[in-house]
């Protein structure tokens, strides 16, 4: 078959055209979706998808005991209570998802297994022309969009990232990762070794152990944990006394959120303090003869990395049962039969799981050009990490590290909803961020600071990220307590917008 004919048999035979098209319908997108149809009636729109179903995350994430780390009336929508378990399954995640799309009609705006490869803007036509692939066709079709709102989350879905180790070529057993889990592992009467302590490795070790002959968490270095009730006190009461669940959920978000708050700020202002009352929780757990200095105590201040809570301290119970355990080492290379370690130990293990973190992908693996010139990412300067200098009608959503993400994927969505209105109010096609008189001497620096915030992924993937500035517009400033204000008032006349 000669190239021509293969070129016509891929090119998409219709054009869509939307205002908006939306990308990915994980929690943000369903939620720019909901705020389109509330604050932006009118306005047509799609939501793309290349999985099958919704829920991004919490449908791609499929080990044993798959839950959040973070509570649900934050993680929530601001639009709908919560009523469950502050921390929740992923399947507890879908049913809700699933209703915000039930109960606002949703379903007939997201097109699931449309894969989006490209996406060029046009300066003449004042349009995003998509290029997407159907997963179960095959068949190539083209969308063009006056603005794309980027709701593809931060991590590539197709596969996690597994370091490359010596020997891993002759091990027997099986090493999975948990971003893939088959769903043929068997675990019963094995021995498992789970490299990593992070949050996925807290929630798979207690859902395994007892499960599998032993389970061992093998981590370079230690991670902070907090651990609680999966429970919230004052939500409780609240439904006891018969309180609506609208009013249960603003309470308890502002709750959380004052707390929160308030924690985040003392691992700055009392790091020493704070490490010690995290220390002690997992004391109370283990007991005093216990190794917690070197399995539990990291050399970085509590926040620098996601801090996981363990509701009822399930991973600690685990350990204490004998059922899990720990080993602080690294890696020398896999045998036959495990892993050998650097202290010259041998972990045998039939399974290895490596709980080692995601590629990050920064805009959804989408190939994007402005007027035919390949976007380079990396030469942007991000206003508030919603917007790039340079790229015209785009928004993405990047929530928070060390708050809920949803959190900020509403104030984002608030953020589009009213650039929108603006651009339809001014009769303008185009708007795009751009550096003023004041900004043009302001030092860039990478999008995040390290000594702030450094898990693998970002340090691995810094380079392909926007650069931020010096000043609050110009950052992704990780602060919700600030900017659930800030997000608000941006007044859209700044000349930081121009309008076209
Ligand atoms: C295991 C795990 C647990 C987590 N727990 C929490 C937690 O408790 N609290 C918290 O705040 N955060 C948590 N996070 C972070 C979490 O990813 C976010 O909070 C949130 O789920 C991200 O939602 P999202 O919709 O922005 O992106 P995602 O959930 O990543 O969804 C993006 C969607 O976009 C689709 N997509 C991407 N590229 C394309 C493309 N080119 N074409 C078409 N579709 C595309 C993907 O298929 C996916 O469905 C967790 C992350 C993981 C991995």
């Amino acid at each position: 078959m000669s190239e021509a004919a293969t070129l016509a048999e891929t090119e998409p035979r219709t054009v869509e055209h939307f205002d908006v098209v939306v990308v990915g319908a994980g929690i943000s997108g369903v939620g720019g979706a909901y705020h389109l149809t509330k604050q932006c009636p009118g306005t047509s729109f799609v939501v793309l998808e290349s999985q099958e179903s919704f829920g991004g995350t919490w449908l791609t994430h499929r080990y044993p005991g798959i839950r959040s780390d973070s509570d649900l009336y934050t993680f929530g929508y601001r639009f709908k209570p919560w009523t469950g378990a502050p921390i929740a399954t992923a399947a507890e995640i879908l049913k809700y998802m699933g209703e915000v799309i039930e109960e606002n009609g949703l379903a007939s705006r997201i097109r699931y297994r449309h894969r989006i490869d490209a996406a060029s803007w046009s300066s003449e036509r004042k349009l995003w022309t998509v290029e997407a692939t159907r997963t179960d066709t095959g068949e190539a079709v083209r969308f063009t969009a006056n603005f794309l709102w980027m709701c593809q989350g931060y991590y590539r879905h197709s596969e996690g990232y597994t370091p490359e180790w010596p020997g891993m070529d002759s091990f027997k057993g099986r090493i999975v990762h948990p971003q893939t889990w088959p769903d043929d592992l068997d675990i019963a009467g094995k021995k498992v070794v789970v490299i990593g302590s992070g949050a996925t490795a807290a929630t798979l070790i207690p859902a395994v152990a007892g499960k599998c002959a032993h389970v061992t968490m093998l981590q370079r270095s230690p991670t902070y944990f907090r651990t609680g009730r999966n429970a919230i006190e004052i939500a409780d009461e609240l439904r006891e006394l018969g309180i609506d669940e609208s009013w249960i959920h603003e309470i308890v978000r502002r709750k959380i959120l004052s707390e929160q708050d308030k924690f985040t700020r003392r691992t700055f202002t009392e790091p020493e303090k704070v490490t010690q009352e995290l220390l002690g929780q997992v004391r109370a757990h283990l007991g005093p003869d216990y190794d917690v200095q070197t399995h539990f105590t990291p050399s970085y201040r509590p926040w620098r990395q996601r801090l996981a809570f363990i509701p009822d301290a399930d991973l600690f119970q685990a350990i204490a049962a004998g059922k899990a355990s720990v080993a602080t080492d690294e890696i020398e290379g896999f045998t036959e039969n495990g892993i050998l370690l650097q202290s010259g130990k041998v972990l045998e293990a039939d399974v290895v799981v490596t709980a080692t973190g995601f590629h990050l992908n920064v805009l959804g693996d989408i190939r994007f050009a402005i007027d035919g010139e390949p976007l380079v990412f990396s030469d942007t300067v991000t206003y508030r990490g919603m917007m790039f200098t340079g790229v015209p009608n785009l928004a993405w959503v990047f929530g928070y590290f060390r708050a809920s993400w949803t959190l900020r994927s509403d104030l984002v969505a608030d953020f589009v909803c009213r650039l929108l209105n603006r651009m339809k109010d001014k009769g303008a096609r185009k708007v795009t961020v751009a550096l003023r008189p004041e900004d043009q001497d302001m030092p860039l620096l990478p999008w995040i600071d390290p000594e702030d915030f450094n898990p693998g992924y970002l340090m691995r993937g810094m380079h392909l990220l926007p650069k931020r500035g010096n000043k609050r517009e110009w950052q992704h400033t990780q602060d919700h307590w600030a900017e659930k204000d800030e997000l608000p008032a941006i007044d859209l006349d700044d000349p930081a917008f121009v309008y076209e």
